[in-house]
């Protein structure tokens, strides 16, 4: 009774983060919202495995109350397990312990929001007799082709990469075979079963937040409410409520003083999301493609025994950055001058907010193209897993804010010429392509700048959602 009082006057919501700061960060910055916007009391219970030290920094920094879940030992994880299947494994055995969380809080929530991940844990919400909400930190055509994926699962037979034409989503565009989500791809393995119960379950939930904007992707967001097309499978409300991205934060570190030095937007930032990695022949290539380019460069390096080249599941400890033979010799002699190596990891968002930064080859993640689009900054498209091909796909075809490889990068090692040509184009040549590109992403940061200012488009979104919140 006290409890109900206490929730009209201050709403309790509570967040559930999947392991990974991929996952962890678009959901602190979600409770940030609900926090800061509407003076709600926030909890994230985050599920975490082996805690990294830049985990730990996005934990303390949240300002929101945190309560981390540990991934009991499971024998079933084994390194053979693919990492998509580990994490629908870790998190439905967190169940009872998220269960604990939920019925054990000082405050009683108001409202249960799970991540992609969290699926198994959405009924939980039923116990409470609380709103129950999934966010899906992606985009509107990901989150379309996830919803439909166990219809495409009737309708088409054998392998969907033999399937012969991309994949038909209702009022969205095709989806291209070789842009399929991983999970898709072998349909007996365990994951295709795991992902399409993500699917089942996003439609079990209240309503479904993601995290784009109304003007980013009219078409799709109009056919997910369009009961002839996407709504004949998805019955509930969706919420635009992004871009929701890290703020960034006054810090100083070598990197942003390094580019306090270089030339207006002169700069190409390359990094592979939280835990993403290269082989070492595409690292050389890399390297000598950079130097190749005579453009200024700062580049977050992760060697493969330093990161798993698929999420950022696993955390490694290594901090021995031993690249002597990994990159080419005399390379940090001739490009002193011009380039940055960093090992592991960079504050991303101060980086890609300094006006010297004028290109990111990124590996397309969610979290780190919103980052770049926001801050006006064009992409080299290196997608390597999950969404990440239709990101990069959406990226150049249909955003125009993006350039990428002829070759999947997946599928073949990059050669120097290419790269070197992509970091020139993005970076030097303000004319032609480039400079439509620059004009293209500067038009997407001011729309979102637009949709998250109060009454625009998410402003509005999430104020609805913290509505249905209250009751
Ligand atoms: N990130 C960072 N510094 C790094 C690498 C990554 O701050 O050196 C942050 C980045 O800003 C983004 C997140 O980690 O917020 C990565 O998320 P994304 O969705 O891009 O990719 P994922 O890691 O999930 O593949």
């Amino acid at each position: 009774m006290e409890d109900d009082m206490q929730n009209k006057v201050q709403p309790h919501v509570v967040l559930l983060s999947s392991p990974g700061l991929g996952h962890l960060i678009p959901v602190i910055e979600l409770a940030k919202r609900f926090l800061l916007h509407h003076n709600f009391k926030a909890t994230i219970l985050a599920v975490t495995t082996q805690t990294s030290e830049a985990e730990r920094e996005v934990l303390r920094s949240s300002s929101c109350d945190v309560i981390e879940i540990p991934v009991p030992d499971l024998p079933t994880l084994t390194t053979e397990v693919v990492v998509f299947t580990r994490l629908c494994l870790a998190m439905r055995a967190t169940v009872p312990a998220i269960r604990s969380a939920l019925l054990n809080m000082p405050l009683r929530p108001s409202a249960f929001i799970v991540d992609l991940f969290g699926t198994d844990s959405l009924p939980l919400a039923a116990e409470l007799n609380i709103p129950k909400f999934f966010y899906v930190a992606s985009h509107a055509w990901f989150l379309s082709l996830v919803v439909y994926s166990p219809v495409l699962d009737k309708l088409i037979e054998g392998s969907y990469v033999d399937h012969g034409e991309p994949l038909q989503i209702p009022g969205s565009s095709p989806v291209r075979l070789e842009d399929i989500l991983d999970s898709m791809l072998d349909r007996n393995d365990m994951q295709y079963k795991e992902y399409l119960s993500i699917g089942n379950g996003i439609t079990r939930s209240d309503a479904v937040l993601v995290n784009t904007w109304e003007e980013l992707q009219p078409r799709d967001l109009k056919a997910l409410r369009d009961n002839d097309l996407m709504g004949q499978v998805l019955k509930v409300p969706v919420y635009a409520v992004g871009p929701i991205v890290r703020e960034p934060v006054l810090e100083t570190s070598s990197v942003l003083q390094w580019l306090d030095k270089q030339p207006r937007e002169s700069v190409v930032y390359v990094s592979f999301g939280s835990g993403g990695t290269v082989s070492y022949e595409q690292m050389r290539e890399i390297a000598f493609g950079l130097e190749m380019s005579k453009q200024r460069f700062v580049w977050v390096v992760r060697t493969p025994s330093e990161g798993v080249t698929n999420a950022a599941y696993f955390t490694t400890g290594g901090s021995s950055y031993d690249w002597d033979g990994v990159l080419p010799e005399g390379f940090f002699e001739r490009t002193r001058e011009v380039g940055l190596l960093v090992p592991q990891w960079a504050p991303q968002v101060m980086v890609l907010r300094h006006s010297s930064v004028g290109g990111f080859l990124s590996h397309c993640g969610w979290g780190s193209t919103l980052e770049s689009i926001t801050s006006g900054v064009p992409l080299i498209a290196w997608p390597l897993y999950a969404e990440q091909k239709m990101n990069a796909t959406m990226l150049t075809e249909e955003l125009g804010v993006a350039v990428r490889t002829k070759v999947l990068p997946t599928k073949k090692v990059v050669g120097r010429e290419e790269i070197a040509c992509m970091v020139r184009e993005v970076i030097q040549l303000r004319d032609g392509r480039s400079s439509v590109m620059m004009e293209k992403v500067k038009e997407i940061k001011h729309s979102a700048e637009k949709a998250l200012s109060p009454g625009g488009s998410s402003d509005t979104a999430l104020s609805q959602v913290a509505k249905m919140i209250k009751g």
